[in-house]
């Protein structure tokens, strides 16, 4: 069993409260520490396009694709990450789903109806 104890520092307590950074640790209860995870979110990204955007092992992602991945694993691609709660500042891995960029491109309509 993979365990991953997450650590976000955010500007706020509110769920749309932008996040400055993301820490995490996965361990093994008899192991201890197997692997780390420290990043910096850009903050001027969650100004410009409404999602957090960070920088790790030089490849610039989304920080809600970086959540979905640690948790989940591996994410291919061309599968985008919806957010269900439709806060796009949010990373909460319960709040994240895999769509394809149909489905994705469906729920953004459907929501905005709203
Ligand atoms: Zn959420």
């Amino acid at each position: 069993m993979k365990n991953i104890m997450l650590d976000l520092e955010t500007m706020g307590t509110s769920s749309n409260s932008a996040i400055l950074t993301i820490g995490a640790v996965e361990f093994d209860k008899d192991l201890g520490i197997l692997d780390r995870f420290y990043e910096i979110v850009d903050l001027q990204s969650c100004l410009d396009r409404g999602y957090g955007r960070m920088s790790v092992n030089g490849y610039t992602s989304a920080v809600h694709r970086v959540m979905y991945v640690c948790v989940n694993g591996y994410l291919p691609n061309k599968i985008q990450v919806d957010h269900i709660c439709n806060n796009r500042l949010c990373c909460n891995p319960e709040h994240l789903q895999q769509v394809s960029c149909k489905k994705n491109h469906k729920l953004r309509i459907k929501r905005s109806k709203k």
